[in-house]
Protein backbone atom coordinates (compact mmCIF):
# COMPACT_ATOMS: atom_id res chain seq x y z
CA UNK A 1 0.00 0.00 0.00
CA UNK A 2 1.05 3.75 -0.93
CA UNK A 3 0.19 6.97 0.69
CA UNK A 4 -3.05 8.74 1.06
CA UNK A 5 -3.12 12.79 1.36
CA UNK A 6 -5.98 14.59 3.25
CA UNK A 7 -6.16 17.37 1.11
CA UNK A 8 -8.44 20.52 1.65
CA UNK A 9 -8.62 24.48 3.54
CA UNK A 10 -7.83 25.39 7.22
CA UNK A 11 -10.39 23.96 9.00
CA UNK A 12 -11.83 21.49 6.51
CA UNK A 13 -12.09 18.55 9.00
CA UNK A 14 -8.81 16.82 7.52
CA UNK A 15 -7.33 16.39 11.66
CA UNK A 16 -10.52 14.71 12.67
CA UNK A 17 -11.01 12.48 9.62
CA UNK A 18 -7.47 11.66 9.67
CA UNK A 19 -7.70 10.06 13.22
CA UNK A 20 -10.93 8.03 12.13
CA UNK A 21 -9.31 7.01 9.03
CA UNK A 22 -6.23 6.19 11.04
CA UNK A 23 -8.64 3.83 13.18
CA UNK A 24 -10.13 1.71 10.40
CA UNK A 25 -7.02 1.19 8.23
CA UNK A 26 -3.63 1.92 10.61
CA UNK A 27 -1.91 4.32 8.80
CA UNK A 28 0.03 6.80 10.62
CA UNK A 29 -0.95 10.05 10.40
CA UNK A 30 1.97 12.58 9.59
CA UNK A 31 0.66 16.03 10.15
CA UNK A 32 3.46 18.43 9.74
CA UNK A 33 1.47 21.29 11.70
CA UNK A 34 1.58 19.09 14.35
CA UNK A 35 5.15 18.30 13.87
CA UNK A 36 6.16 22.28 13.82
CA UNK A 37 3.75 22.66 16.88
CA UNK A 38 6.06 20.28 18.62
CA UNK A 39 8.91 22.00 17.57
CA UNK A 40 7.76 25.13 18.95
CA UNK A 41 6.72 23.40 22.21
CA UNK A 42 9.86 21.82 22.53
CA UNK A 43 11.79 25.33 21.46
CA UNK A 44 14.14 23.78 18.62
CA UNK A 45 15.89 25.43 15.96
CA UNK A 46 13.46 24.69 13.36
CA UNK A 47 10.50 25.18 16.15
CA UNK A 48 12.57 28.88 16.55
CA UNK A 49 12.06 29.85 13.10
CA UNK A 50 8.45 28.01 11.81
CA UNK A 51 6.73 30.06 14.64
CA UNK A 52 6.77 33.68 12.83
CA UNK A 53 5.38 32.35 9.51
CA UNK A 54 2.61 29.80 11.34
CA UNK A 55 1.87 32.80 13.71
CA UNK A 56 1.44 34.97 10.82
CA UNK A 57 -0.92 31.76 9.05
CA UNK A 58 1.40 31.79 6.15
CA UNK A 59 3.30 28.77 5.40
CA UNK A 60 6.84 27.73 6.23
CA UNK A 61 9.32 27.39 3.80
CA UNK A 62 9.50 24.63 1.71
CA UNK A 63 12.81 22.55 2.88
CA UNK A 64 11.98 23.28 6.27
CA UNK A 65 8.63 21.05 5.57
CA UNK A 66 10.43 18.59 3.28
CA UNK A 67 13.37 17.96 5.82
CA UNK A 68 10.59 16.93 8.64
CA UNK A 69 9.12 14.64 6.24
CA UNK A 70 11.99 12.92 4.73
CA UNK A 71 12.98 12.02 8.47
CA UNK A 72 9.45 11.11 9.64
CA UNK A 73 9.03 8.68 7.06
CA UNK A 74 12.13 6.82 7.45
CA UNK A 75 10.88 5.89 10.99
CA UNK A 76 9.40 1.82 11.21
CA UNK A 77 5.86 2.82 11.03
CA UNK A 78 6.17 4.71 7.59
CA UNK A 79 6.78 1.46 6.10
CA UNK A 80 3.78 0.80 4.59
CA UNK A 81 2.84 4.22 3.75
CA UNK A 82 1.21 6.82 5.39
CA UNK A 83 -1.35 9.39 5.55
CA UNK A 84 -0.26 13.41 5.25
CA UNK A 85 -2.71 15.86 6.85
CA UNK A 86 -1.63 19.00 5.83
CA UNK A 87 1.15 18.41 3.53
CA UNK A 88 2.03 18.92 0.50
CA UNK A 89 1.00 22.93 0.25
CA UNK A 90 2.71 23.33 -2.47
CA UNK A 91 4.03 22.36 -5.87
CA UNK A 92 7.67 22.02 -5.09
CA UNK A 93 6.93 19.84 -2.06
CA UNK A 94 4.07 17.10 -3.99
CA UNK A 95 7.68 17.18 -6.74
CA UNK A 96 9.42 16.57 -3.72
CA UNK A 97 7.12 14.14 -2.21
CA UNK A 98 6.62 12.03 -5.46
CA UNK A 99 10.23 11.47 -5.23
CA UNK A 100 9.63 10.00 -1.70
CA UNK A 101 7.13 7.72 -2.05
CA UNK A 102 4.00 6.77 -4.29
CA UNK A 103 0.83 8.95 -3.20
CA UNK A 104 -2.15 6.34 -3.98
CA UNK A 105 -4.75 8.93 -3.20
CA UNK A 106 -5.22 12.61 -2.72
CA UNK A 107 -8.40 13.16 -1.07
CA UNK A 108 -10.00 16.18 -1.15
CA UNK A 109 -12.68 17.64 1.58
CA UNK A 110 -14.45 20.90 0.10
CA UNK A 111 -16.05 23.51 2.49
CA UNK A 112 -16.38 26.83 1.21
CA UNK A 113 -14.79 29.67 2.26
CA UNK A 114 -17.39 31.21 4.04
CA UNK A 115 -17.76 28.28 6.58
CA UNK A 116 -14.12 28.06 7.89
CA UNK A 117 -14.19 31.03 10.46
CA UNK A 118 -16.83 29.37 12.38
CA UNK A 119 -15.56 25.58 12.14
CA UNK A 120 -11.42 27.33 13.24
CA UNK A 121 -13.07 29.77 16.17
CA UNK A 122 -14.20 27.54 18.62
CA UNK A 123 -12.03 24.13 17.80
CA UNK A 124 -10.07 21.89 20.23
CA UNK A 125 -8.09 19.31 20.31
CA UNK A 126 -7.43 16.46 22.81
CA UNK A 127 -3.69 16.86 24.34
CA UNK A 128 -3.75 13.11 25.38
CA UNK A 129 -5.37 11.09 21.77
CA UNK A 130 -5.16 13.89 19.07
CA UNK A 131 -9.11 13.72 18.97
CA UNK A 132 -10.45 16.94 17.62
CA UNK A 133 -13.46 18.72 18.84
CA UNK A 134 -15.25 22.21 18.39
CA UNK A 135 -17.58 23.93 20.91
CA UNK A 136 -20.67 23.59 18.56
CA UNK A 137 -20.40 21.27 15.98
CA UNK A 138 -18.68 18.56 18.13
CA UNK A 139 -18.51 18.68 21.99
CA UNK A 140 -16.37 16.98 24.02
CA UNK A 141 -19.07 14.61 24.93
CA UNK A 142 -20.09 15.07 29.05
CA UNK A 143 -18.30 11.62 29.58
CA UNK A 144 -15.00 13.35 28.16
CA UNK A 145 -13.27 12.10 25.72
CA UNK A 146 -12.80 8.39 24.49
CA UNK A 147 -9.57 7.98 25.66
CA UNK A 148 -10.14 8.91 28.99
CA UNK A 149 -7.76 11.57 29.40
CA UNK A 150 -9.00 14.38 27.99
CA UNK A 151 -6.12 17.04 27.92
CA UNK A 152 -7.88 20.33 26.19
CA UNK A 153 -5.53 21.98 23.43
CA UNK A 154 -6.54 25.34 21.52
CA UNK A 155 -4.50 26.31 19.16
CA UNK A 156 -2.72 30.14 18.60
CA UNK A 157 -3.37 30.60 15.33
CA UNK A 158 -7.10 29.72 15.47
CA UNK A 159 -8.42 33.15 15.40
CA UNK A 160 -10.54 35.10 13.22
CA UNK A 161 -7.46 37.37 11.68
CA UNK A 162 -5.02 34.51 11.01
CA UNK A 163 -7.96 32.64 9.04
CA UNK A 164 -7.93 35.10 7.01
CA UNK A 165 -4.07 34.39 5.95
CA UNK A 166 -3.86 30.80 6.47
CA UNK A 167 -7.18 30.71 3.40
CA UNK A 168 -5.32 33.35 1.82
CA UNK A 169 -2.23 30.75 1.68
CA UNK A 170 -4.12 27.87 0.69
CA UNK A 171 -5.45 29.59 -2.39
CA UNK A 172 -2.63 30.76 -3.33
CA UNK A 173 -0.16 28.66 -2.55
CA UNK A 174 -2.24 25.11 -1.96
CA UNK A 175 -5.41 25.05 -4.71
CA UNK A 176 -2.79 24.45 -7.59
CA UNK A 177 -2.36 21.25 -6.35
CA UNK A 178 -5.51 20.33 -7.07
CA UNK A 179 -4.59 20.37 -11.07
CA UNK A 180 -1.49 18.74 -10.53
CA UNK A 181 -3.00 15.39 -9.13
CA UNK A 182 -5.82 15.85 -10.99
CA UNK A 183 -4.04 15.73 -14.26
CA UNK A 184 -2.13 12.33 -12.52
CA UNK A 185 -5.92 10.63 -11.80
CA UNK A 186 -5.62 10.63 -7.92
CA UNK A 187 -7.59 13.68 -6.88
CA UNK A 188 -10.75 12.86 -5.05
CA UNK A 189 -13.50 15.27 -4.00
CA UNK A 190 -15.78 14.60 -1.14
CA UNK A 191 -18.08 17.30 0.15
CA UNK A 192 -16.58 18.72 3.94
CA UNK A 193 -19.72 20.45 4.66
CA UNK A 194 -21.93 17.42 6.04
CA UNK A 195 -22.02 15.14 9.02
CA UNK A 196 -18.94 14.25 10.10
CA UNK A 197 -19.86 10.80 10.03
CA UNK A 198 -21.16 10.89 6.05
CA UNK A 199 -17.47 12.46 5.22
CA UNK A 200 -15.41 9.54 6.90
CA UNK A 201 -17.43 6.66 5.23
CA UNK A 202 -17.11 8.23 1.64
CA UNK A 203 -13.49 8.78 2.43
CA UNK A 204 -13.48 5.21 3.49
CA UNK A 205 -14.97 4.14 0.29
CA UNK A 206 -12.83 5.71 -1.93
CA UNK A 207 -9.94 3.79 -0.35
CA UNK A 208 -11.59 0.43 -0.78
P1 LIG B 1 -2.01 23.12 10.02
O1 LIG B 1 -1.98 22.50 11.37
O2 LIG B 1 -1.90 22.10 8.92
O3 LIG B 1 -3.16 24.06 9.84
O4 LIG B 1 -0.69 24.01 9.93
C1 LIG B 1 -0.46 25.10 10.81
C2 LIG B 1 0.60 26.02 10.24
O5 LIG B 1 1.83 25.29 10.07
C3 LIG B 1 0.30 26.56 8.85
O6 LIG B 1 -0.48 27.74 8.90
C4 LIG B 1 1.70 26.82 8.31
O7 LIG B 1 2.26 27.98 8.88
C5 LIG B 1 2.49 25.65 8.87
N1 LIG B 1 2.47 24.45 7.97
C6 LIG B 1 1.92 23.23 8.23
N2 LIG B 1 2.12 22.38 7.21
C7 LIG B 1 2.78 23.08 6.26
C8 LIG B 1 3.27 22.77 4.97
N3 LIG B 1 3.08 21.55 4.42
N4 LIG B 1 3.91 23.74 4.28
C9 LIG B 1 4.12 24.96 4.81
N5 LIG B 1 3.68 25.34 6.01
C10 LIG B 1 3.02 24.41 6.75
Amino acid sequence: MGSIVLFGPPGAGKGTQAHRIMEQTGLPQVSTGDMLRAAVKEGTPIGLDAKSYMDRGALVPDEVILGLIRERIQQPDAAEGVMFDGFPRTIPQAEALSELTEITHVLAIEVPDERIVDRICGRSSCGACGAVYHDTFNPVPTTGCACGQFVEKRRVDDNAETVQNRLAAYHEQTTPLAKWYESRGLFHRVDGDRDIDEISSDLLKLLE
